[in-house]
């Protein structure tokens, strides 16, 4: 699997990280896997303001995803949707599948509705899923809800014997960490460092216990609000005092192989 982070950032843009989306990509071996609706492609998780820029820069592109994963509602997460689809729109490629929690079917007709030239320019097959096991584009998903101001589904997508654990937005907590344990990567929320009172995110302390004694290979830090610029190294500090995996903070464009 290979995972690219395309937004690392938050709802307020410092000019360094676009929110968020991460790309995921099966190893060619198993790229022709068939899968429900057949669709077994790169997949896109999230889609946040800039994401649509990001995906650009990747082989992949925005015509070569198959689906979008949405992991909540909120604007950080979905704003470059209406632009994905006419960007796919104008390049031909006109298929697309939309996963995400309940409220999703209705998010994508009322986008269409504002923007009504969109309508039937391309053929969405929209699916609403929720927390346990479903596949997605090729990947065996398990989800959760998370602890955050929205409804909001963390994943742990397995293609073949890796693993890979998407917290989405969410407070650290312990249930979050079990779901995680056996994960090669853990990418996790972290948006604000220790001296922010913060609720529905969390802070690296919370994130360290939640983690503590799980067996993660490595946790890459995203969501970083502008608040973390120059906190960094206190930051993985806080972490590292009950979680003893390699810790480092994502940044765009990333790209790891599991
Ligand atoms: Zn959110
Ligand atoms: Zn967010």
């Amino acid at each position: 699997m290979r995972v690219t982070f395309l937004g690392t950032g938050s709802a307020l843009p410092d000019g360094e990280r676009f929110q968020t989306g991460l790309l995921l990509e099966h190893e060619p071996r198993r790229a022709t896997a068939d899968s429900e609706n057949n669709r077994s492609g790169p997949l896109l998780v999230d889609c946040g303001s800039g994401v649509l820029h990001a995906l650009a820069r990747t082989d992949v592109g925005y015509e070569g995803i198959s689906t979008v994963l949405l992991t909540h509602h909120h604007l950080d997460h979905v704003s470059d949707l209406l632009p994905l689809f006419k960007a796919r729109w104008l390049a031909g490629e006109e298929e697309l599948a939309v996963v995400g929690p309940r409220g999703t079917d209705d998010l994508i007709d009322e986008l269409l509705s504002v923007h009504e030239y969109m309508q039937d320019r391309i053929d969405l097959t929209v699916r609403e899923v929720e927390p346990g096991s479903f596949a997605c584009s090729g990947f065996d998903v398990e989800a959760i809800e998370t602890r955050h101001s929205m409804y909001c589904l963390a994943y742990r997508l397995e293609d073949g014997d890796a693993s890979f654990t998407f917290s989405a937005d969410s407070e650290a907590f312990d249930a979050l960490g079990a779901f995680a344990d056996g994960s090669d990567v853990v990418a996790h929320d972290c948006s604000f460092p220790d001296e922010i009172d913060v609720s529905n995110h969390p802070t690296p302390t919370q994130l360290g216990t939640a983690l503590a004694g799980r067996n993660v290979d490595q946790l890459l830090l995203t969501h970083l609000y502008p608040h973390t610029n120059g906190h960094h190294e206190e930051m993985i500090d806080s972490i590292h005092e009950q979680y003893d995996g390699d810790v480092a903070f994502a940044h765009d464009g990333l790209r790891i192989e599991l």
